[in-house]
């Protein structure tokens, strides 16, 4: 493809494109490399490990395109200490962590302000409703329409207690244009009947598909980066350099590299990356776990979150992935599986024909930022230096719209919306 050919119809700004060099190869960091080189930028790719393999590679393979809700809602300062109680439940905290992660916190529970809500909901709506559409260009021209089942999900609840304080959440997203629909015990039989009757009721999302399996997507976008002549490389980033001009120089363990621009899109490991160009962000990240069913016996036939587990059921091309909780334990504590033993009880009574046997468990980091909102900004001081990462619980959702939104910062071409809620001078 030639440069006039990969930019945008009437988008030739005159602004020469040099070498773009982005760091991280997962949903995020693809996109965006994707989108710069199709903007006409030369796209270097920096990963130790395969495109795809850390977070991207483990999810519950949910994109939808409504308002989505943060991690903390109103009240979370007085359910968190239940919550840990509960050794089945869905947030768990190595409380060894828990010194450095109490400034995380403090902004966490800050986060949960009525009003603050509120305005995370339109704003992230604005992002969401841009989600699928901006994947669109890049799924045509990676091949990969097949990776996606239109299908819907919903979440079921099992005690009236949490139906009923789920109202205000699903109020303030149909609000903000999500399809929910409240729907009882009968429906939720009708929609899912795999499920048991242990469910007081739920909400059918009717605008979310799932990806069936997210890691072939990953690899799909990086095979159109290296066929539309991107490099992607697999070493470790140590650190940036600022030079005098846009950009720096990228260190890495295999040498230096010099670049125009550079985005970081290093997932849960990008903090380090954003203090050397000068942002302080307080990343941190909130691990969660899954588990495959290679035979689970039973036809799941859409998405089933469980509500009081925080896990899905998804149906993908491997099997039927649980995947989901929470837990607080820092970037480089070991996996606890043990953390999925409850997941495995609750979604055999939830379908009890399931057949647990065989599983194959995982650990992912989500890279989370207290207001569970994603940075998606230029670094103030670092001309030429964006920040792409702490998309939490919505990565693979917003992927594509964050990739979009940065090649267009990059080219200094308005974004279709309002960056402010995404920038790093937030905090
Ligand atoms: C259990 C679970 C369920 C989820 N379900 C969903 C869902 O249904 N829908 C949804 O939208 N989102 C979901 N998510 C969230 C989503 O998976 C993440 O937000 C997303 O994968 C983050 O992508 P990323 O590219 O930022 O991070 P990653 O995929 O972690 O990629 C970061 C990359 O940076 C690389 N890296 C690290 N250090 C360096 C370095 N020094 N140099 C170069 N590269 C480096 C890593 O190797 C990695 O490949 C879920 C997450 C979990 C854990």
């Amino acid at each position: 493809m030639t440069e006039s050919e990969a930019r945008p119809e009437g988008e030739s700004l005159g602004v020469p494109r040099g070498h773009a060099v982005v760091i991280g190869a997962g949903i995020v960091g693809l996109c965006t490399g994707a989108y710069l080189q199709r903007d006409g930028w030369r796209v270097t790719m920096l990963d130790p490990d395969g495109p795809g393999e850390s977070c991207s590679f483990g999810n519950a393979c949910m994109r939808s395109d409504g308002a989505g809700l943060p991690v903390a809602t109103p009240g979370i300062f007085w359910k968190v200490p239940k919550m840990l109680m509960d050794p089945d439940g869905p947030l768990a905290i190595r409380w060894s962590y828990l010194p450095r992660l109490a400034p995380w916190l403090i902004r966490f529970v800050a986060a949960s302000r009525r009003g603050r809500v509120e305005q995370m909901v339109a704003d992230f709506a604005t992002l969401m409703a841009r989600a699928r559409p901006s994947y669109e260009p890049l799924i045509e021209a990676a091949g990969a329409r097949d990776l996606i089942r239109d299908c819907g999900s919903i979440e079921v609840f099992e005690s009236k207690e949490a139906f009923d304080g789920a109202r205000w959440g699903i109020e303030l997203r149909q609000k903000h244009g999500a399809p929910l629909e409240v729907i009882g015990p009968e429906q939720i039989r009708q929609i899912e009947p795999s499920l048991a009757p242990i469910f007081v009721g739920g909400i059918h999302r009717t605008d979310a598909d799932r990806i069936i399996n997210p890691l072939r997507l990953s690899q799909a976008i990086a095979d159109l980066i290296r066929r539309e002549g991107g490099e992607i490389k697999q070493v470790a980033a140590r650190s940036i350099r600022r030079g005098a001009g846009p950009g720096g120089t990228v260190v890495t363990e295999a040498g230096e590299i010099e670049a125009d621009l550079i985005a970081v899109s290093a997932g849960a490991w990008s903090k380090k990356f954003a203090a050397d160009a000068g942002a302080r962000v307080p990343l941190d990240t909130e691990r969660g776990y899954h588990v495959l069913l290679p035979n689970p016996g039973v036809d799941v036939r859409i998405p089933v979150k469980s509500n009081e587990g925080g896990f899905y059921l998804t149906p993908m091309e491997l099997g039927l992935r649980i995947a989901g909780t929470d837990e607080l334990a820092g970037v480089d504590a070991p996996p606890n599986y043990k953390r999925i033993d409850p997941m495995l009880r609750r979604a055999k009574r939830m379908v009890p024909d399931l057949n647990t046997e065989g599983g194959e468990p995982w650990m992912g980091r989500r890279p989370s930022l207290p207001d569970s909102m994603p940075v998606i900004s230029p670094v103030r001081g670092a001309p030429g230096v964006f920040l792409a990462f702490g998309h939490g619980h919505y990565g693979l959702t917003l992927a594509a719209v964050t990739g979009k939104a940065v090649a267009d910062m990059a080219a200094g071409r308005p974004t279709d919306m309002d960056m402010a809620p995404f920038s790093a001078e937030r905090f």
